[in-house]
């Protein structure tokens, strides 16, 4: 047996007619930087999340980057976010001179602890960054009401949860702005690095499209200082063709987890909290056998991934916040205790079987 984590190219075969006339008629017509692709697959992805606007932009990084400048964030400024997540959150936060206040997850969904997000809450706080982490809604209702209480914005980190849903409601369409990565592992990827960033605001969305594209209003003059981060016509043309599978896709993967959690005996999953759909980006298990069940997996030709091995308090790169080991228990534990298993909407029912079939021979 050979499964790798991901396997773009089950992909590929399935809509590479459709993927193949897209990208030539971009080179056809050889423009490739904001043009009508791009104009409709932002039109065509508004109108997805239910969203008013839509900006293309150079990565799910840039985009969060963005989304904190769109909205002032910035110097001397404290933004609430998890400890628990892909270390792009934060480096957002950093990247525009403000201060991430971290808080833990949540033991069983592990998605950020709204219990804990109050106590934060300072004069210098501007905003709230949850992640709907693995691709499952956070509680982000709570969120909004807790920013309400505080006069706090929210921006959404929904680079993981393209087409999850909270109570029908699509994530990253909750929040003042909302994030996506496009990234070719997520589960609507480019081909290429890609992102975007949504918003109801007429205000917003104008200063995302200036600040995208040199922070120019009309060509050669700049009214404020922008950067370039656009959304290609080539990968916008793959995501066009792409988003029209996005929900077929997350179904299937919702199959597949729910297969999963029927053959798997005993290791532990994530709580996926009432009124949620998830689009499962990412399916963890958790064990403290971990490392075996890896191993074992490994052996018999089955790839996985840890997301994350290092809780975002203590990488190197954020020495200087100075948070120690311990602050944030529940991340720390996690982070020794789970595991990335296979799921794409093309994997074959056998194949959950099998690999269901090593861990549980491996995790008793
Ligand atoms: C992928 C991801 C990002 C960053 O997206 P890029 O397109 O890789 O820059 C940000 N946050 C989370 C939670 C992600 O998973």
């Amino acid at each position: 047996m050979k499964i790798t984590f991901l396997d773009l190219q089950r992909q590929y075969d399935q809509i590479h007619k459709e993927i193949d006339v897209a990208i030539n008629r971009v080179l056809n017509k050889q423009y490739f930087i904001l043009g009508n692709e791009l104009s409709l697959f932002e039109k065509n992805f508004a109108k997805y999340l239910n969203s008013k606007y839509c900006v293309g932009v150079g990565s799910g990084t840039d985009g969060l980057i963005l989304a904190l400048r769109s909205l002032g964030i910035g110097k001397g400024d404290e933004v609430i976010t998890q400890a628990n997540s892909f270390i792009a959150t934060t480096l957002a936060i950093t990247e525009v001179g403000a201060k991430p206040i971290l808080v833990d997850v949540d033991e069983h969904t592990y998605q950020i602890d709204i219990e804990q997000v109050e106590s934060k809450i300072t004069k210098r706080t501007k905003a709230i960054l949850p992640v709907h982490l693995y691709g499952a809604p956070c509680d982000i209702s709570a969120i909004i009401e807790i920013a309400q209480k505080h006069h706090l914005l929210v921006i959404e980190d929904a680079c993981q949860s393209h087409g999850a849903k909270y109570k029908g409601k699509q994530t990253g369409t909750f929040g003042d702005v909302g994030v996506f990565s496009f990234y070719p592992g997520k589960n609507l990827g480019a081909y290429g690095d890609g992102g975007a960033v949504c918003t109801d605001s007429l205000e917003t969305y104008r200063k995302l499209l200036s600040l995208r594209n040199y922070g120019q209003s009309k060509k050669y003059f700049h009214d404020e200082i922008g950067v370039n981060s656009r959304l290609d016509e080539i990968q916008a043309a793959v995501l066009n063709v792409k988003l029209k599978y996005i929900e077929s896709w997350n179904k299937r993967r919702n199959n597949m987890a729910t297969a999963y959690k029927k053959h798997l005996k005993y290791v532990g999953v994530q709580k996926i909290s009432k009124d949620s759909f998830s689009n499962y980006h990412i399916f963890i298990i958790r064990s403290k056998k971990r490392d075996i069940i890896a191993t074992h997996l490994l052996n018999n030709g089955v790839q996985t991934l840890i997301h994350y091995p290092v809780p975002i308090h203590l990488q190197k790169c954020y020495q200087n916040l100075g948070y120690k080991r311990g602050d944030f228990p529940v991340s720390e534990k996690l982070s020794s205790e789970i595991l990335s298993i296979p799921l794409y909407s093309e994997l074959t029912k056998d194949e959950v079987k099998s690999i269901s079939s090593l861990i549980n021979d491996s995790a008793v």
